[in-house]
Order: C-alpha cells, then structure tokens, then sequence
C-alpha cells in the first residue's frame, strides 16, 4: 500500500490534475481503511482538496466576503465526530491517514511522513501557498493495543493574506478549544518563550501546530492516557537537497532501501526532526497525554540505534 502510494502520488503532484485524480483514488473502496467512512473521505476530497486545486488555493475563501468567510468540511475522524478541515494541506493528511496500511513498523511511519512532507512539498505551488513548515504522525504505542489508526497532520501553512491565515488558525483553535478550553493558557507557552523586544508575541499561537489536528482526532485515546507515539519533521529540511548526494532526504528515505538505522542517519544529517514544542508539551502535561516523542534523541538511544555521548544535543547539533 505504502509503495504503491508513493509510486502513485510523487510523479503526480507536479500537476494540479493529475494529483486529483491521484488524490481521488485514496477515497476507493478497495483504498479506505476498515472503520474509515467512504463517504467522510469523498467529503473531503470532493469538497475542499480537489476544488482548491482547481481554484489554485489552499483554503476555499468566499467570494462574496472574501476578508471574513471561507469553505471547510466537516467530517469524523477517529475519535472526533465532526473535526473541521479548513486547509487543503490538513485535508491531504485526512485522505492519507485513512488508507488501508495496516500495521505499520516505525521505518515505514517515517517513510510515510516522508511521503507526505514530499507530496506537500511538490503541491504547495499548485495550490500558491508555502508549504506548511511541519508535518506530524501520531499513533497508538502500546503492545497491547492492536489499534493500527494514525493521523497525519500539518502546522498551518503561511496564506498570502494574512487575514486568511488567521482565519484558518482560528477554526483550528477551536478544535482545541472546544476539547481543552480549561487547558489552554493565554499567551501560550510559546509566545511566553519568544515574545519579540517591543512587546508583540511572536511564539506560536494555539492551532499552528500540526499536533492541533492530531491530538484532536485521538483526543478520546488522548483523554484516557493511552501510549500514544508522535514524530514531527520539518517539510523544508526534509525537501533540501544534499550537496554531496544531489538528493533530498525525502528522495532517499522514499527509494525504500535503507534500514532503520539508515534512515535515522539521513535524518539527521538533514537536521528534519523537530519535537514537540512548548505549547504541545503543555497541553499533554495538562491532559496528561502519554506520548512518546521519537524526535527527541532519547527515544533513539534508548533503541541503541544512537550511540553518542550527549545525547540532548546529538539531534540538535547534527
Ligand atoms: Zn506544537
């Protein structure tokens, strides 16, 4: 399944067309994971990725009020009954987060975000929006569950109009609001660490981070403390081209020949991973979340896959 998707969709998202057709065969009977509603993914497929790619957008702004209203679909996703879709790159996540993979080993999670980074990447000018800086995978960690469900998730891309991006934060806010309104602090964690000298906040604000979908989407398994496993990795370290190889490190991890080890190498050759940040510590610690963050270097050392000395400072030095 994984293979063939990225056979399917890397030569496709150089254009607008092709990818939709791509795109429209993740919402096929035969595509859709057991449990996932056809109906939810044709959604939005029909109703927000396809017509921003046709339109050349990434959010659907209204034309008759375009600074105050724009299209979103509503659709379930795992533990929420109705998450607002508001982005076609969160839209992306949504079809490729409910196909039918089965149980997936940790190098296979990391080929499938590398996928999803990539196809973010070629679309993002097919839709004239940067792509978003992070893409996010989070999944059931626990041996004794047999729950195979993931979510992929995106921080919200930069819109053009700045109006359009906090329109789209705004919807994704809610979601949080709505689940963990007690939770939530303002200013947030992150504004606190990275306020800007004359005042203004600049640290992320509630709903930038991919995590604002995926931990809304499990907010059930969330809530109850379930072993949850996350790994987040930027979109543009991913996507940069290695001046020794002539390859990026999507391009690398894609061809599908590297072991595990390999794998965590390019990684962070390419500087990709990225942890949690304070504002998604913060929600977890408060909502005591169990989740294991596999882009912080213990996680790796712990496996015996990293065997240098300062272990904080290995992934961010690399
Ligand atoms: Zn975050």
């Amino acid at each position: 399944m994984l293979a063939r998707l990225v056979r399917d969709l890397i030569p496709a998202a150089k254009c607008s067309v092709s990818l939709s057709n791509a795109l429209k065969s993740l919402c096929h009977p035969l595509a859709v994971a057991p449990g996932a509603s056809r109906v939810d993914l044709g959604t939005v497929y029909s109703g927000l990725v396809a017509p921003c790619l046709t339109a050349r957008t990434s959010i659907l702004v209204s034309e008759a009020a375009p600074n105050d209203s724009f299209w979103t679909v509503s659709v379930k996703f795992h533990d929420h009954s109705n998450l607002v879709i508001p982005d076609y790159f969160t839209g992306l996540g949504y079809l490729l987060s409910l196909q039918a993979y089965g149980p997936l080993s940790l190098l296979e999670r990391i080929r499938l975000l590398a996928m999803y980074a990539k196809v973010c990447k070629l679309s993002s000018p097919l839709v004239q929006s940067r792509p978003p800086t992070t893409v996010q995978l989070l999944w059931v960690n626990s041996p004794h569950v047999t729950d195979t469900r993931i979510v992929l998730g995106s921080s919200l891309a930069w819109l053009k109009v700045r109006n359009h991006f906090q329109m789209a934060r705004a919807v994704r806010e809610q979601i949080l609001r709505d689940l963990w309104r007690d939770a939530l602090v303002d200013p947030t964690p992150m504004q606190v660490c990275f306020p800007n000298p004359v005042g203004a906040l600049f640290g992320s604000c509630w709903g930038d981070c991919a995590e604002a979908i995926s931990l809304s989407a499990f907010w059930e398994l969330v809530a109850s403390g379930t072993p949850l496993g996350t790994l987040a990795l930027n979109v543009a370290a991913m996507n940069a081209v290695d001046l020794l190889t002539g390859l990026s490190a999507c391009d690398v991890i894609l061809a599908g020949n590297l072991s595990l080890q390999e794998t965590l190498g390019v990684l962070v050759r390419a500087n990709a991973f990225r942890p949690m940040c304070k504002n998604c510590e913060h929600l977890c610690d408060r909502v005591a979340a169990d989740i294991v963050d596999c882009a912080c270097a213990e996680f790796w050392l712990k496996r015996g896959l990293f065997s240098a000395p300062g272990p904080q400072t290995v992934l961010a030095r690399a």
